[in-house]
């Protein structure tokens, strides 16, 4: 009790987020010098590692900042913490709970996988028949093969139909969806590059004020096909740009997949990852239909990046006003689920690794200083749009700079295999560059 009373008077109890090592010595300074850390199976922990600490009712009120936890801290007690979490113990005290984003995710995404594997009636891919569907880049026309060819000037993209399961999602949904424009306000504080400039507020309102009411009139039906994703790419794509893991999965690679003839994918997802890809094609069928002076879709944007010496091209969704908009679903938003403390680190976790460096990378194609980032929930069909600048690229930048250093040798590959299919363009008139993203 004495040491209780000791610790919550001190700044000690204050600690939110530091390193493994410094939650040791914490707990040795705190606690006991005796402890034992529990984590996944065997794990080998880092010292490097960086911890949030979680309060449970026997630690008391949490600091300014600090987050509660009301649920079980052991999955097994006294053998394995329940998913996400680190538990540092000593014989006779709560344990001491610490967590971070990665965590909490990778154990959401395989909390996700054990559901859908016990249920056993919901697997997560299927086979695909011969022949494949494919839709031409650039004519638009969707057909079937058995293999890759080219239609007009390109490769096209695979396609897969939407299963029947997903198809009667879409049904139900439509039939008690309700498109409504929320404001920003209801978006988790301070998520990265979202401005507060008035007029640039005032521009996301106007938008999705007109968005709610254009969608209240277009026809909508489940959609037919979606695009198969295929990691096996020609081009360097902005979305590679994003992430460490996948840069470099990308840059180790790139080479061997262009020297491939491309080859059909023979499965298709299933489930919801099967309806957020149908969505994506479903928003594009939905935005396609849209006549209107203001709203228009989106144009390619291309961004040289001088770190890594290479240039990636994509294409924002839309055009609202001479303002790019890219658009984003979630499953709900943080709002929406205020129970569920993980949708909210979540949510803020993609923001500040995926939709904040998208916006930051369109935005060196263009003129403008933000775009608008639009944000669909797929169950309530409730929408917001936020102003974003591009201020993730600072990071982005020094991250690149350590991937170039990293990775000389396959960049300076890729580099010459681009200005080799250049040289070799130039000849003829065929112009055109690169996959979309
Ligand atoms: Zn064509």
């Amino acid at each position: 009790m004495i040491r209780a009373l000791r610790c919550a008077q001190s700044e000690c109890e204050k600690m939110i987020e530091a390193t493994l090592a410094e939650w040791k010595k914490w707990f040795e300074q705190n606690r006991s010098d005796e402890y034992k850390i529990f984590g996944r199976k065997d794990e080998e922990f880092e010292d490097e590692e960086k911890f949030t600490r979680l309060w449970n009712v026997q630690d008391g009120k949490p600091p300014e900042g600090g987050e509660e936890f009301n649920s079980k801290a052991w999955r097994k007690r006294g053998k394995i913490p329940s998913p996400g979490l680190v538990l540092i113990t000593t014989a006779g005290q709560s344990p001491l709970i610490l967590t971070n984003e990665s965590r909490r995710i990778k154990s959401q995404s395989t909390n996700r996988n054990k559901k859908n594997e016990k249920k056993g009636d919901a697997p997560t891919s299927r086979y695909l028949k011969k022949p494949y569907q494919w839709l031409c880049r650039d004519c638009g026309e969707i057909f079937s093969a058995k293999k890759s060819r080219i239609h007009c000037v390109r490769n096209p993209r695979q396609k897969a139909t939407v299963s029947r399961q997903s198809t009667a999602w879409f049904e139900d949904y439509l039939e008690n969806i309700k498109w409504t424009y929320k404001s920003p306000e209801l978006l988790p504080l301070n998520l990265p590059g979202v401005i507060e400039d008035a007029n640039a507020l005032a521009l996301a309102e106007r938008a999705g004020k007109m968005l709610e009411e254009i969608l209240a009139d277009v026809e909508m039906t489940p959609p037919e096909y979606f695009a198969l994703y295929n990691e096996k790419t020609r081009y360097l794509r902005v979305s590679d740009l994003k992430d460490k893991r996948k840069f470099a999965r990308v840059i180790k690679n790139i080479a061997g997949w262009r020297k491939l003839k491309m080859r059909p994918l023979h499965k298709a997802p299933l489930g919801m990852i099967e309806i957020g890809h149908a969505f994506d094609e479903f928003l594009t069928d939905i935005f396609e239909k849209i006549s209107s002076k203001s709203w228009g879709p989106g144009e390619r944007v291309r961004f040289d990046c001088e770190e890594l010496g290479v240039t990636v091209s994509g294409t924002p969704d839309l055009m609202f006003e001479g303002v790019p908009v890219e658009t984003k679903t979630v499953r709900l938003f943080p709002h929406e689920v205020p129970e569920d403390k993980n949708q909210q680190t979540i949510f803020k976790y993609k923001w500040k690794n995926n939709y904040a460096k998208q916006a930051a990378l369109y935005l060196q194609g263009v003129e403008n200083d933000f775009m608008l980032l639009l944000i669909i929930s797929r169950e309530s069909g409730e929408f917001t749009l936020a102003p974003v600048d591009d201020s993730a690229m600072t990071e982005m930048q020094s991250d690149w700079v350590e991937w170039a250093e990293k990775f000389p040798e396959q960049l300076q590959e890729y580099r010459q295999l681009i200005a080799e299919e250049n040289q070799a363009r130039s000849g003829s008139d065929k112009s055109q560059s690169g996959e979309e993203e």
